[in-house]
C-alpha cells in the first residue's frame, strides 16, 4: 500500500487505524483459541471471566519457537533446490530465488515422526499447548517485527523512506529485505507459517485419535484437504513469485504476523471443532462436501497456473486454443482467454470454495467453524478492490478495456 502520497489527514488515521489494528488482530487470535478450547466454539461475548483463561506467553514456548524458527530458516538456507528469478522489480531488477519447499516440508514431517515416534515429544503436544503458543506466538511477532522495521530501512528506497516508523514496522520499511541471499518475505510466507499449521493439525487429529479411540471421517477429510493446500504450494513453489504479496508488498508486521500468527491460529479451526465432536455429519454428507472442496481447489489451481504460465510464454495454449490478450502501453500482456475471460480473480472465487468446504465439514451446530469463510470471503473482496485500483493506475485506459471486456470480479454471473 503506498501511503506515502496521502494527505497528512488521511495519513494520520491510517496510522491510528494501523494502531488499533496492532491491538485488535492479536486479540482476535486469543479469542478463537479460548472460545474453542473452553467455551466449545461457542461465539460468547467476552467478560471478565472469558479473558481470565487467556494463556500467559512463556520463555520455555518462546525458546521452542525461535528454535523452530531457525530449523526453518537451517532448511530454507540449506537445502538444494531449483533457483528462479522473480517477477522484475519497479527498478527493473529481478531477484533469486530457491525453491525448497517441498523437501523443508518432507524433512519436518519425518522430524516430527521421529520425535513422536521416539515417545520424546507427545503427538498432542500442540493441542495440549495451543492457548500458550498462540500468546507466545504473538509476542515474539510484534517484538521481532521491530527488529525487522529497524533492519529493512537500510535497505529501503527514496519513496519507502518517506514512510514514518508506525508505518514503516507495520506496512514494512522496504518491499524485499534480505540478508546476504536470503529473503525474509519469501521464507516467512510459508516456511515457520504453513508447515506449523500442518503440524497443528496432525497434532488435533492425534488428540482425536487419543480422546475417542479413532480418527472420525470429518477429521480425515479436513486434514486432507488442508494438506492438499500445503503440498500444491510446494509444488507450484515458483507460482507464488507472481503473487501481489511478494511482488507488491512491504514486508513489516502486518504480513509478517499475517503468515506467522494468523495462519497457524486460525486456519486449523476445523479440526481443532472436530477433536471435541468428531462426527457432526453423516458420513455421506462429506461425499458432496468433498465433491465442492475438490472442484475449489481445481478452480484455484488451474485459474492461477493459467497466469502464471501466460506470464512465462503467452504462446501457450489455454483450453486447447491459442491464449487472447491486451498489450498495455507498458508492454505487459493481460490474458482475457481461460478463467481470466470468465471473471478477473476466478482464483479468489476457487480457493474461497475450497475454504467453505474446510468448514462444512464440522456441520451446523456452530457458527465459529465458519470463522475462516467468512474471514477470507472479507480479506479477498478487499484484495480485488485494491488490485483493480493498482491495476487501474499501472495500467489506465487498457485496464479499462480488459474490464469492459471481462465484466465480473470474482464471481461470474453474481459479482
Ligand atoms: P493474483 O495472483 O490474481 O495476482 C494479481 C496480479 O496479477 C495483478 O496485480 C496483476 O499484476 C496481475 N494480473 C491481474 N489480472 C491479470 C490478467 N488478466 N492477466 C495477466 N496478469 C494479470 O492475486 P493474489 O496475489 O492476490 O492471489 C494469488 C492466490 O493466492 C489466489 O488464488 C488467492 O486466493 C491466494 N491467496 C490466499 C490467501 C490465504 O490466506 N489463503 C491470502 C491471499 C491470497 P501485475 O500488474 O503486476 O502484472
Amino acid at each position: 500500500m503506498d501511503v506515502s502520497g496521502m494527505s497528512l489527514g488521511r495519513r494520520r488515521a491510517f496510522d491510528a487505524a494501523f494502531v488499533l489494528m496492532l491491538l485488535g488482530l492479536p486479540i482476535t487470535t486469543e479469542y478463537l483459541a479460548i472460545a474453542f478450547v473452553h467455551y466449545d466454539a461457542a461465539l460468547v461475548w467476552p467478560d471478565a471471566g472469558f479473558w481470565s483463561r487467556i494463556e500467559a506467553p512463556s520463555w520455555r514456548c518462546a525458546g521452542l519457537y525461535v528454535l523452530w524458527v531457525a530449523f526453518q530458516a537451517a532448511l530454507f538456507h540449506g537445502l538444494p533446490g531449483r533457483t528462479v528469478e522473480g517477477a522484475p522489480l519497479p527498478d527493473g531488477r529481478r531477484l533469486e530465488y530457491r525453491l525448497n519447499g517441498l523437501a523443508a516440508f518432507g524433512i519436518t514431517l519425518a522430524v516430527a515422526a521421529l520425535g513422536v515416534a521416539s515417545g520424546l515429544v507427545p503427538a498432542s503436544l500442540l493441542y495440549d499447548h495451543l492457548g500458550e503458543l498462540v500468546s507466545t506466538m504473538n509476542v515474539v511477532v510484534l517484538v521481532g517485527a521491530i527488529g525487522l522495521a529497524v533492519f529493512a530501512r537500510t535497505q529501503a528506497d527514496a519513496s519507502e523512506r518517506r514512510l514514518n516508523w508506525i508505518e514503516a514496522y507495520t506496512l514494512g520499511a522496504c518491499r524485499n529485505p534480505r540478508i546476504g541471499r536470503f529473503d525474509l518475505k519469501f521464507f516467512c510466507e510459508s516456511r515457520p507459517s504453513m508447515i506449523l499449521w500442518i503440524l497443528i493439525d496432525l497434532s488435533f487429529a492425534a488428540k482425536q485419535i487419543e480422546l475417542h479411540g479413532r480418527l472420525s471421517p470429518a477429521m480425515g477429510l479436513v486434514v486432507a484437504f488442508q494438506l492438499l493446500y500445503l503440498v500444491d504450494y510446494f509444488w507450484f513453489e515458483d507460482a507464488i513469485l507472481t503473487t501481489w504479496d511478494i511482488k507488491h508488498e512491504g514486508f513489516g508486521f502486518i504480513l509478517a504476523w499475517g503468515c506467522m500468527v494468523w495462519i497457524p491460529a486460525s486456519y486449523a479451526l476445523q479440526p481443532l471443532y472436530l477433536v471435541g465432536h468428531p462426527d457432526p455429519l453423516p458420513t455421506l454428507a462429506l461425499v458432496p462436501i468433498g465433491l465442492l472442496g475438490l472442484v475449489g481447489f481445481l478452480l484455484f489451481r488451474t485459474s492461477n497456473l493459467q497466469k502464471h504460465r501466460f506470464s512465462s510464454d503467452p504462446m501457450a495454449p489455454i483450453w486447447g486454443e491459442k491464449p487472447e490478450f491486451i498489450r498495455t502501453e507498458q508492454g505487459r500482456l493481460l490474458l482475457v482467454s481461460g478463467w481470466w475471460g470468465i471473471a478477473r480473480h476466478v482464483n479468489y472465487l476457487g480457493d474461497w470454495l475450497f475454504g467453505l468446504a474446510w468448514s462444512l465439514t464440522c456441520g451446523f451446530g456452530r457458527v465459529l467453524p465458519y470463522f475462516y469463510p467468512i474471514y477470507f470471503a472479507i480479506l479477498l473482496v478487499h484484495r480485488e478492490w485494491r488490485d483493480a485500483r493498482h491495476c487501474a493506475r499501472k495500467y489506465g485506459a487498457d485496464w479499462r478495456r480488459y474490464t469492459e471486456r471481462v465484466r465480473w470480479r470474482i464471481v461470474p454471473g453474481l459479482y
